[in-house]
């Protein structure tokens, strides 16, 4: 009975979709302008091609192409190549920052027994591209000549280190040994400095990414014996980009701060390490054994320490300025060229960088050959379409901030929508992003197909993003048709773009199925990806066939596709939270009435503008491009976003303006929703989360107003 109803079900839903596909609106189009926008499109996503996907990977990860280093010109060049050779005006913009190189990373155990760390990743005669690597090392350590006992600390995320004060174990004068997992790497040195420890080393335990997980590189995709991770240890939570010139485009001959005042340049030495580096001096910590949760998967019992295992740490750095290539190719608007669609993705790798970021880049190269070809059919984009591969990303955002930062008045006028990609493998559609763009980007995903299934990306993303919900929210997630977009914390190019001007931004990739474990280190290589991970290159061109939709959507919808709903039902979730918290927090007395009370506001001015928007359909598209409140109205919603900005920017971190969305003070890459009243309750600020009520409210009644403004201007439009 039940197969028999799903089935007619099927058929009926079959149907329908083959039908509806044609004709189904389009956010920001008018119906008569749908059917020769979706015939330019579906022509679009017939272009990417998985054998060049392939031909650019291994034309860009077959050496190591850290920052700062010729290699990353190399692929820099290779890349402004290919952009020029698909037809497209491309250039270099260059830049540069402070980016200290490693001079010495030794590492011994000097007690109860000795042994030299070896500190490198051994090249495997399976896998040639294994070799020749950068050092190991974190970007930003400090440099330091440490001697002292060790302590176990966990994660070394701060609740580690309250567990760490009821076993009455302290780190202050010690080094530190904390496993990789449950925060950004950044946090932990930090942490660790702010408990008085003078070292720390972060190793990549078993049980999270190596043999515990599964079969170990090459006989399987996960982080062999002495397979580390590098990665930068900047304090990104305080400001990204280069960290002398927080605010302003680094350029040589230009304003820098001092090292000695740098804010994210971290104050002791740090370095990873692999597990088969680790593994002698966790054998050596006696002490207490650590709380179940605390075990790895190394063969012996796990101890806090302190000691007696003593390490010495010498670490010392080149600390120089050294440059950074963006490549920017630039597709001019016609009608509007005033109004820009940015995309962006990076092309510099700790090492060989086949996954992160090579398979996002190469996909990008791909959407932009895509777009290419359309310009060679006579095809001309009405907003400004800006395609950029950044340098420096690993080490803190560097090539797309500096950029960012450069061009700042500019952006905050013109930019309409960043989207971002990074490294992307198989499995289903991650989008996250600025929820004015929600119900876009789940049209969009309607009309890309999994390569695999041959259905909607959309479906699976959807049920994925349901499950992914917090158990509160998980019921009405369920009965909400929408693809409900993540919020962004950090971790790639899109946060200069919204957190720092406060612009719309977007981040899609594909992953899930793809496994883990050879992250930053020299095993992220072409056979690796080839053999793990989108093996066939059919998500990286699903991934081309979506942010080419998007930005073919963004850049000739007449009306921007922005939607206020949304962002106010996702605010009133926060809101939500943040009440339930407060309230768990006895003597908080933080009061969220003004905030829910602007949420209701936008709620309110977001449906008027719907009311207005759905006269949008039945216009004549001539007609409505003509009319002069369509200049304001873009404009309006262009700049919608910004609203939700404060200039004084978070406490304690004034580059971070969006009072809506930040990474955590204490997550790194996690994000905190409205932060600056999550964080208060979080850490005990009250009288601080009172201050972010009174910012937030004032940030969301601003939107609701524009969008207020923004609904009268397409009134009058559309009559
Ligand atoms: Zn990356």
């Amino acid at each position: 009975m039940r197969k028999a109803l799903l089935l007619v079900a099927g058929f009926a839903l079959l149907s329908t979709t083959f039908s509806s596909a044609q004709s189904r609106p389009i956010r920001g189009f008018p119906d008569d302008a749908i059917a020769a926008h979706r015939q330019r499109e579906e022509q679009f996503r017939k272009i990417p091609d998985s054998a060049r996907l392939k031909e650019y990977m291994e034309a860009m990860a077959g050496e190591p192409h850290v920052a700062g280093q010729p290699s990353s010109k190399n692929v820099a060049d290779y890349a402004l190549a290919k952009f020029k050779s698909f037809g497209l005006d491309a250039k270099l913009e260059e830049f540069e920052a402070m980016m200290p190189w490693p001079i010495e990373t030794t590492v011994e155990l000097i007690a109860p027994e000795k042994y030299a760390l070896r500190v490198k990743e051994p090249v495997l005669p399976e896998d040639p591209d294994s070799g020749d690597q950068t050092p190991l090392y974190n970007a930003y350590s400090g440099d330091g000549n440490v001697t002292g006992e060790v302590v176990y600390v966990n994660y070394g995320m701060p609740a580690d280190y309250e567990k760490l004060k009821e076993l009455g174990v302290d780190v202050k004068g010690r080094i530190v040994i904390a496993r990789y997992g449950a925060g950004w790497r950044g946090i932990k040195p930090k942490v660790a400095y702010e408990h008085g420890a003078i070292g720390c080393l972060i190793y990549s335990d078993p049980r999270d990414d190596g043999y515990y997980a599964g079969d170990v590189y090459p006989g399987g995709p996960y982080r062999p014996e002495f397979g580390a991770q590098r990665g930068s240890v900047m304090d990104m939570p305080i400001h990204a980009g280069d960290p002398l010139t927080p605010g302003w485009g680094s350029e040589a001959g230009g304003k820098k701060n001092r090292i000695e005042d740098s804010q994210t340049i971290l104050k002791i030495p740090v370095l990873p390490i692999s597990y088969g580096d680790a593994t002698p001096i966790l054998r050596q910590l006696k002490g207490k054994v650590v709380p179940n949760e605390w075990k790895g998967a190394l063969p012996f019992t796990y101890h806090v320490g302190p000691g007696p295992a003593q390490v010495h740490m010498n670490l010392r750095f080149e600390w120089k300025n050294r440059p950074l290539y963006n490549v920017v190719a630039r597709i001019p608007g016609t009608t509007r060229p005033d109004e820009w669609i940015i995309f962006g993705n990076h092309h510099d790798a700790w090492v060989s960088g086949a996954d992160d970021p090579i398979s996002g880049a190469s996909s990008l190269m791909e959407t932009a050959r895509g777009l290419a070809e359309l310009l060679k059919t006579g095809w001309r984009p009405s907003r400004t379409i800006i395609l950029a591969l950044w340098d420096g990303e690993e080490w803190g955002l560097l090539g797309s901030t500096e950029w960012a930062e450069k061009h700042d008045a500019e952006l905050k006028q013109k930019a309409a929508v960043y989207i971002n990609t990074d490294g992307t493998g198989k499995g289903w559609l991650n989008a996250g992003g600025s929820h004015g763009l929600q119900q876009f980007m789940g049209e969009a995903a309607k009309d890309v197909m999994d390569p695999r299934t041959g259905k909607p990306i959309f479906d699976e993303a959807r049920r994925r993003a349901v499950l992914a919900e917090t158990e509160d929210n998980k019921k009405a997630a369920e009965a909400d048709p929408s693809l409900r977009i993540a919020p962004l914390g950090s971790g790639s190019d899109f946060t200069p773009f919204l957190q720092h001007l406060t612009l719309s931004a977007l981040s899609v990739g594909f992953g899930g199925e793809s496994p883990g474990g050879v992250y930053h280190s020299a095993y992220d290589t072409i056979k690796w990806y080839q053999t793990y991970s989108d093996t066939d290159y059919s998500y990286g061109r699903t991934l081309s066939q979506l942010t080419g939709t998007l930005i073919l959507r963004l850049a000739d919808a007449p009306v921007l596709p922005f939607q206020y709903s949304d962002t106010a039902d996702t605010l009133l979730r926060y809101v939500v939270e943040l009440e339930k918290l407060a309230a768990e927090k006895k003597d908080s007395k933080v009061d969220m009435k003004p905030v829910r009370a602007a949420v209701e506001a936008l709620k309110a001015a977001g449906q008027n503008f719907e009311k207005a928007y759905a006269s949008v359909g039945k216009a004549d598209s001539q007609v409505l491009l003509a009319k002069k409140e369509l200049q304001q109205l873009n404009k309006l919603l262009l700049t919608s976003e910004q609203k939700l900005g404060n200039s004084d920017g978070l406490p304690r971190r004034d580059w971070f303006k969006h009072q809506i969305y930040a990474p955590g003070f204490y997550t790194g890459y996690g994000v905190k929703t409205m932060p600056q009243i999550r964080e208060g309750l979080e850490e005990g600020r009250f009288t601080e989360a009172q201050g972010g009520v009174r910012t937030v409210a004032a940030a969301v009644n601003a939107l609701a107003a524009q969008v207020s403004e923004a609904a009268r201007t397409l009134d009058a439009a559309v009559r």
